[in-house]
């Protein structure tokens, strides 16, 4: 038997609570504060440089990473848990990090977009899913119908991918909706 950290996703659309969702699980683990560490991509800046934020205002202090980091340079022998926010801009080279990580016994978390907004597989996440101990859905309200959304629409005519998420610049769908109304 292996002593392997667990490796849990939480994935979903834009405004289906990711962040929400690991803010949660990090208090929900009563850990000290040197016993975890918070990555988020040095792409998404909407909360400014050494917080995560969910839209509704919680934040979270955490690591701005660049992808020439590593992260497996950040844990010291009181490391428990990893959380990774925005996890699909990540670089894929972070996959061994987190499977040394894991291999050491330290839990990881991770929460981000597993579609972008064309409803493409993003980034990281599909590979995370794959090597995930538990993968957990979150959905948003459909903007058009209100059902169950998973795909993220955007609303404004811009063809850069990286685009941060703001309300007005993207909406929830559901499937029906985001592929009936491109
Ligand atoms: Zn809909």
């Amino acid at each position: 038997m292996s002593n392997k950290g667990k490796l849990r996703i939480y994935y979903g659309c834009m405004f289906a609570g990711k962040t929400s969702a690991l803010i949660q699980y990090i208090s929900e683990r009563n850990l000290k504060s040197n016993e975890f560490i918070v990555f988020k991509p040095a792409v998404d800046v909407r909360a400014g440089k050494s917080v995560i934020a969910t839209h509704d205002g919680k934040t979270h202090e955490c690591i701005v990473f660049e992808n020439e980091m590593e992260l497996f340079d950040f844990i010291t022998p009181f490391t428990k848990l990893i959380a990774i926010d925005e996890a699909q801009f990540f670089n894929k080279v972070i996959l061994s990090d987190i499977k040394r990580i894991i291999g050491k016994g330290i839990e990881v978390v991770a929460a981000g977009l597993d579609k972008d907004y064309l409803g493409r597989p993003f980034g990281l996440i599909p590979a995370l899913m794959e090597l995930a101990d538990e993968n957990i859905q979150l959905q948003a309200s459909c903007a058009l119908c209100g059902g169950q959304a998973e795909y993220t629409y955007r609303k404004v005519d811009n063809k850069v991918l990286v685009l941060i998420g703001h309300s007005d610049h993207y909406e929830p769908r559901c499937e029906k909706c985001f592929k009936e109304k491109q």
